[in-house]
C-alpha cells in the first residue's frame, strides 16, 4: 500500500507500527447541522482507505470523535460556538442538537455505504481525559493560564509548523471568518485548551476543572480520544485539507509535547468538494445534503461513484450534469453485472490475478478511478460469468458501490424544472398553512397535488414527493 503523507509531502509505502493492528484516527463531524456532501466526500475516501487496508489483510482499528462541544465558528478559537449556534437556530438544547445530527450523520453514512468506525466517541464523554492532558501540559511548561483560560504555548516547541509551510497569512485564510484578536495569547498561534472566562455566558455545557468551571477547546479532543483508544503511537490520522491548519497542527503540538516523542506517522488529507462559489461549507447555510440528492431522485451511491471517479488529492467541483452522467453509467454497469449468469465454477487463479491488479491501482494512493476501470475490464475478460461476478463482488468490498445488487428498474418519471418549481411552491405554501394551523388549506394543497399524481410525504428532514 502506498499513500501520500502530508507530513513528508511524499507518496510512501505504508508501514504500520505493529503488524497486528493499524491504528487509524478520523476527525468526526461537528454535529450542529447536517453533513453536506463535501464533508461526506472526505468520509467516503477515508472509508475507501480503511477498506483498502482491510482488503490487503491489515487489521484496522478505526476511531472517530464526534465534536459536540468547543468548536468555534473560526477554527482559530474566535467567533461563536457552533453547537450553540445550532441550538439557537432550532430552539433546542445543545444535547438535543448533538443527538439529532449525530444520528443524521450516521444515517447519511449508511446510505453511502460508509462503514461506522470501530469506536465512535463524543467529545463530551471525555472531559476527565482532557483535564488530565491539559494538566500534564501545564506541568511540563507547555501551557499557561491567562485571563482565566488555559492556552498552549506554541513558542515552547522546536517546530510548530509540522504539516504545512510557515506562511501565516496564507494559512489563516478561511480560518478567520470572525477575526477577534485574543489579547491573552502570548503568541499569535497559541490556542485555547480550556475556556473558563468565556465570552459565552450562555454556554450550556460546562464542567468543573482545576482552572474553574468551563469547557474544552476543540483541538484537545482529538489528541485525547486518539490516546484513549489507540495509545501514544498512532499509524494514521485523517481529515479534510482544511483540518491541516490549525486543527491537526495543534493536535501534533499538544500530543507530542505531552508524550515527549513523535505521535503519528501518516497524515491523510482529502481535498475539498467545491460548488460554483468555492468550498462547500456548513456555515454558508446553502449546502447540498444526501437527503436533497435523494429528493431529486438520485441513489446516494451515485454520489459515492462520483467521488470515486476522481482522485482524492484533487479538488472536485460538484455539478448535476456530471452526476447525471455518472448515474447513467452506474445504471448501465449494474444492469450488465445483473445479467451475468450465476452458475459455473469460479476460476480462482484468475480471481487472484485480478485481486493483485486491483491492489496495484487502489493500493497506489487510492486510485479509485482505475479501480472502477478494472471492473469494466473484468466484464470484458475471457472467462465465465461466475468468475466475473466473483471478482467484481470482491472489488466491491472496497468500492462499496452495490455492484452486485441487481438490475436498476426504470427510475420514476423525472419532472421538468417548471413542475419542480410548482411542487416546491405548493410544499412551501402547505408548510406555512400548517404553521398557521390552517389545516384545511394544508389538506387542500395535498389533495390538489395528489389529484395530479404527486404524493407528498412528511419526513423528519421535511416534505418530499413522489410521482405516481
Ligand atoms: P466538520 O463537521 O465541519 O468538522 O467537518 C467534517 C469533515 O469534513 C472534516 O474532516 C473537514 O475537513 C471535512 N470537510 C469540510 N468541508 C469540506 C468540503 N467542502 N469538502 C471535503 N471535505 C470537507
Ligand atoms: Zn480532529
Amino acid at each position: 500500500m502506498k499513500i501520500y503523507n502530508t507530513l513528508t509531502k511524499k507518496k510512501e509505502i505504508f508501514k504500520p507500527i505493529s503488524e497486528k493492528q493499524v491504528g487509524m484516527y478520523t476527525c468526526g463531524p461537528t454535529v450542529y447541522h447536517y453533513a453536506h456532501i463535501g464533508n461526506l466526500r472526505t468520509y467516503i475516501m477515508e472509508d475507501i482507505l480503511e477498506k483498502e487496508l482491510r482488503y490487503e489483510g491489515y487489521h484496522v482499528k478505526r476511531v472517530m470523535n464526534i465534536t459536540d462541544v468547543g468548536h468555534l465558528s473560526s477554527d482559530a478559537d474566535t467567533g461563536e460556538d457552533k453547537m450553540l449556534k445550532g441550538a439557537r437556530r432550532e430552539n433546542k438544547t445543545v444535547m438535543e442538537i448533538a443527538r439529532f445530527y449525530t444520528e443524521a450523520f450516521f444515517s447519511d453514512c449508511a446510505k453511502l455505504n460508509i462503514k461506522t468506525p470501530d469506536v465512535v466517541e463524543p467529545a463530551t464523554n471525555c472531559i476527565d481525559e482532557f483535564i488530565e492532558m491539559i494538566s500534564k501540559l501545564l506541568e511540563k511548561g507547555y501551557a499557561y493560564i491567562a485571563g482565566g483560560n488555559v492556552y498552549f504555548d506554541t513558542s515552547k516547541l522546536k517546530e510548530y509548523y509540522t504539516l504545512s509551510s510557515h506562511n501565516e497569512e496564507e494559512l489563516m485564510v478561511g480560518v478567520r471568518d470572525d477575526v477577534d484578536e485574543d489579547k491573552n495569547k502570548r503568541n499569535k498561534t497559541d490556542f485555547v485548551l480550556w475556556f473558563t472566562k468565556s465570552k459565552f455566558d450562555n454556554q450550556e455545557l460546562k464542567w468543573d476543572s482545576p482552572w474553574g468551571v468551563g469547557y474544552p477547546g476543540w483541538h484537545i479532543e482529538c489528541s485525547c480520544i486518539s490516546l484513549k483508544h489507540l495509545g501514544e503511537y498512532l499509524d494514521l490520522h485523517c481529515g479534510g485539507i482544511d483540518n491541516i491548519f490549525p486543527h491537526h497542527t495543534n493536535e501534533i503540538a499538544q500530543s507530542e509535547a505531552c508524550f515527549g516523542h513523535k505521535w503519528c506517522n501518516y497524515w491523510f488529507h482529502v481535498h475539498h468538494l467545491n460548488d460554483k462559489s468555492g468550498k462547500m461549507s456548513k456555515s454558508k447555510g446553502d449546502f447540498l445534503t444526501v437527503s436533497l440528492l435523494e429528493k431529486k431522485g438520485y441513489d446516494p451511491i451515485v454520489y459515492r461513484m462520483f467521488c470515486l471517479q476522481s482522485h482524492y488529492r484533487k479538488p472536485l467541483e460538484f455539478s448535476y450534469d456530471i452526476l447525471d452522467s455518472v448515474a447513467a453509467g452506474y445504471k448501465k454497469l449494474r444492469n450488465r453485472i445483473a445479467k451475468l449468469d450465476k452458475n459455473g465454477s469460479v476460476d480462482m487463479e484468475l480471481a487472484a490475478e485480478y485481486k493483485k491488479k486491483f491492489i496495484e491501482v487502489t493500493g497506489n494512493d487510492l486510485n479509485t478511478a482505475s479501480g472502477i476501470t478494472l471492473v469494466y475490464d473484468v466484464l470484458k475478460a475471457d472467462t465465465n460469468d461466475a468468475t466475473k461476478r466473483y471478482i467484481i463482488k470482491d472489488f466491491d468490498y472496497v468500492l462499496s458501490l452495490n455492484l452486485d445488487a441487481g438490475e436498476i428498474a426504470n427510475e420514476q418519471p423525472s419532472v421538468d424544472s417548471e413542475t419542480e418549481a410548482y411542487i416546491m411552491e405548493m410544499i412551501a405554501k402547505r408548510a406555512q398553512a400548517k404553521k398557521d394551523r390552517d389545516f384545511e388549506t394544508a389538506d387542500a394543497i395535498r389533495d390538489e397535488l395528489a389529484a395530479k399524481g404527486i404524493v407528498l410525504k412528511d419526513t423528519r428532514e421535511g416534505t418530499t414527493y413522489e410521482i405516481k
